[in-house]
Parts: structure tokens; C-alpha cells; sequence
């Protein structure tokens, strides 16, 4: 898995109006530098939201991608059990939480992951919950009948474009491994299944040709985010400055392509990839004015090309923190979004483990709220990331006119 954040995580819904005017206006008033970071965390909070839950359930993968930012040993001390899973998300689902999210590394190795997909399935039959996982997409065909059952809202199967970019970084044959299955997963999710790649220095530039790619197979909807170096990953996969810019102005080629069938692609813009958030805000994709709120409280800005494909941005310029998101650890620490990518530190970076807690989610998360750890992400965004953002967002308002012309849901 790549990523913090479940790349199709939105429901396609849009806050109300009310709702949205005030989303917006605390994020202008953040980026005009007009309040602070603890203001704007006051009037977002207020604004209420779903939550998702995304959980690890396992330290194993059948792959060893290079960009992979859980590629650590020991990752757990004592894994929860089935029956300590269940029991969080049974809670977590009775505290509003209205998407769960299966993760691991590879959540369908092992027993645990497969248990729990039943589990989300009968839960997801007697409530409204919504229901995804992230997955390589290789061991798929071992489980089609509990997937099947389960009926996941979504599912997102990691890849980097086509055979010979996808097996560069995830190992020979992984291509062809994942193939049938993201077959299969196509004609049973419909636009449901997402293909989600990691950008990085060896596919950017072939972007396009990946999603054509990703549509020879009868996928209907990807999702792409930035690669982001850590210590212990490929260093020579980071993307420069440069390369970001030319990315975001390349998009066009999208409108070019020769598609079998209407697509989406959503490109992630968030944070945890402060160059790609400024690159994105720099481009002339990038319209406050003609974003959106989900449900979620992310923002959205589509497009459409006369090819039948749509282009759309989510874009999070704030610290998620634990408001919208959050992650639990295979070992029960329940984590920041933003501490989600460095599993090294996780014990260091616990809000609270559930263990301590009875596995109940919702003691756990109102004790998590407590934590300095939450002040610590913000004040470090508001040092390092912010200024960044506010430069760009100057910029971007003294820009005349924007060419793209948005739609809207
Ligand atoms: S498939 Fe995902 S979890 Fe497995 S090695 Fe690759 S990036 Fe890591």
C-alpha cells in the first residue's frame, strides 16, 4: 500500500451549502494568513464530518516495492487478534465512524485481513456503513468469494502504470500478477475499483500511457498520489520541483487519449507532499472558487475532457490530523494521519493504544483528542508547510484568469 489516505475515500456527496461556505471560508481566511492554525482547526472542527477508520492488520506483502514506506521489520511487538478487531470496529461504527478501510501491508495475507473482510460484509449488510480496502491486487483470486459477499464500497489496487513501469518497482511479474484479478475486481466493482500509483521519477513522465493502460483493462476510475522518500526507501525515485511542474502542466494529454470508455482520474494533493501541494497551486488546474466540500470536509475540483475522461484534484492543504481520519496500528496504536508513514516511530507517535482502552474505539479516540502529539503536527505544518502555501495562494489570486473550466457534481 502507498499513501495515507485511501485514495477513493470520498462518497461523491457534498456537504451543504451552509456547510461548505464555511469550510471555505476558513480555509481562505488560513491561506490569506488573515487566522492561524488553531482558529482555523476551531471552525473546521465545527463543521461536522464523516470519519473513516483505516486499519492495518498486518505486517506481510508478497512484494517488496521499492518505494514502499512500510518496508521495515518489526513492525508489531503483539498483533490484535480477530476477535480485538472486531470489537474496535464494531465500536467505532456505534462512535459515527462511516467508512472502514482494510490496509496492511498486504491485508490478504495471512488470516486476519480475510476474517475481518467478512466481518465489514456483515456489518455493511445491517447498518450504512461504507466499506474499502488497499491491496496489491495479487492474492485477490484467493478470496472472490469472500469479496464478493463483502461488497466493498471500493477497493484500491496498487500499481504504477503499465508492465514494464508497474514491474520496475514492484518486482518481475507482479504485472501479470495483479492482471486477471484487476480484471475480475473491474467487472465486479464497476467504477468502485480504483487503480491507485504512486508518482514517482520512473512512471510521471508516462502518466498518460498508464492510464490508458489501466483502461486496456477495463478499469474505469484511478487515483494517483506523490511518492514521498523516507530514509529506509529508493532515494532515486524522489520527484524534483521541476518534474512536479511539468506534471501538472502534461495533464492536457489526458484529454488526448483513446479511451474504450468514460474514466476518472483523481490525483491527491494534500500535506504529507507539501512540493506537490505547492506545484498543484501553482498550476492553472488550481480554482478555489470552483471547489467543492465532501462529506469528509475535503475539498474537489473536477474537470472534463471531450474524450469522456474527468480529471478531478482532492485537495487537503491542512494537517488531517485525527478529525476526518485515522489509522490504528496492527498493534493497536492509534496514529495521526500524518504519522501514519513513518512506522519506525510509531510507538513514539501513539495518540493512545486501544489495548488500554478495551479495544473500544470511542474512549480511545476522545483520549487520543488529548494528546500534544495533535498541537506538535500542527505547529510543525504551520512552520515548515504553511508559509509555502500562503506564498502560493498569493500568487495564484494575482493570476488574472483560469483557463479550466471546472464541473460540478
Ligand atoms: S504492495 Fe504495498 S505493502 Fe506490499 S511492498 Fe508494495 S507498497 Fe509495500
Amino acid at each position: 500500500m502507498n499513501g495515507a489516505l485511501s485514495i477513493s475515500g470520498s462518497n461523491g456527496v457534498r456537504l451543504g451549502r451552509d456547510h461548505t461556505q464555511a469550510a471555505m471560508s476558513a480555509l481562505t481566511d488560513l491561506l490569506s494568513g488573515r487566522i492561524e492554525m488553531s482558529q482555523f482547526r476551531e471552525r473546521h472542527e465545527a463543521i461536522p464530518k464523516k470519519q473513516s477508520l483505516t486499519m492495518l492488520v498486518n505486517d506481510k506483502c508478497n512484494l517488496s516495492c521499492r518505494h514502499c514506506y512500510l518496508q521495515t521489520d518489526g513492525l508489531s511487538r503483539t498483533q490484535l487478534n480477530v476477535g480485538e478487531w472486531t470489537t474496535i470496529i464494531d465500536s467505532a461504527a456505534e462512535h459515527g465512524v462511516s467508512l472502514f478501510v482494510l490496509a496492511g501491508k498486504e491485508p490478504l495475507t495471512g488470516s486476519v485481513g480475510p476474517c475481518l473482510v467478512e466481518h465489514l460484509g456483515d456489518l455493511r449488510r445491517q447498518t450504512d456503513i461504507r466499506t474499502g480496502m488497499i491491496t496489491n491486487g495479487t492474492l485477490l483470486d484467493r478470496h472472490q468469494t469472500r469479496i464478493e459477499n463483502a461488497n466493498f464500497s471500493y477497493i484500491d489496487i496498487s500499481m504504477e502504470g503499465d508492465h514494464v513501469d508497474n514491474d520496475a518497482i514492484r518486482g518481475e511479474g507482479a504485472f501479470a500478477a495483479a492482471r486477471p484479478n484487476v480484471e475480475w475486481a473491474t467487472r465486479l466493482l464497476d467504477e468502485r475499483l480504483f487503480i491507485t500509483m504512486t508518482l514517482q521519477k520512473e512512471n510521471i513522465v508516462r502518466f498518460p500511457s498508464a492510464i490508458e493502460a489501466f483502461g486496456q483493462l477495463g478499469v474505469k476510475s484511478v487515483g494517483a498520489s506523490s511518492y514521498i522518500p523516507l530514509p529506509y526507501t529508493d532515494p532515486a525515485l524522489a520527484l524534483s520541483q521541476g518534474q512536479l511542474q511539468s506534471f501538472f502542466h502534461g495533464l492536457d494529454a489526458l484529454g488526448q487519449l483513446t479511451l474504450d470508455h468514460d474514466m476518472c482520474v483523481q490525483i491527491d494533493v494534500g500535506t504529507l507532499a507539501p512540493d506537490t501541494l505547492v506545484a498543484f497551486m501553482e498550476s492553472d488546474w488550481f480554482d478555489m472558487d470552483s471547489m467543492e466540500v465532501d462529506l469528509s470536509g475535503f475539498l474537489y475540483a473536477g474537470y472534463r475532457f471531450c474524450n469522456g475522461l474527468s480529471l478531478h484534484f482532492r485537495f487537503v492543504p491542512w494537517p488531517l490530523s485525527i478529525s476526518s481520519s485515522c489509522r490504528i496500528s496492527l498493534d493497536g496504536h492509534l496514529l495521526a494521519v500524518e504519522d501514519s508513514l513513518q512506522p519506525r516511530l510509531y510507538g513514539r507517535h501513539t495518540l493512545c493504544n486501544v489495548r488500554d482502552f478495551d479495544f473500544d474505539f470511542s474512549t480511545s479516540y476522545q483520549h487520543a483528542l488529548t494528546n500534544l502529539r495533535l498541537r506538535a503536527i500542527d505547529a510543525t505544518y504551520e512552520k515548515e508547510v504553511l508559509p509555502r502555501l500562503r506564498k502560493a495562494y498569493r500568487a495564484s489570486n494575482s493570476r488574472s484568469t483560469h483557463r479550466r473550466q471546472a464541473i460540478t457534481a
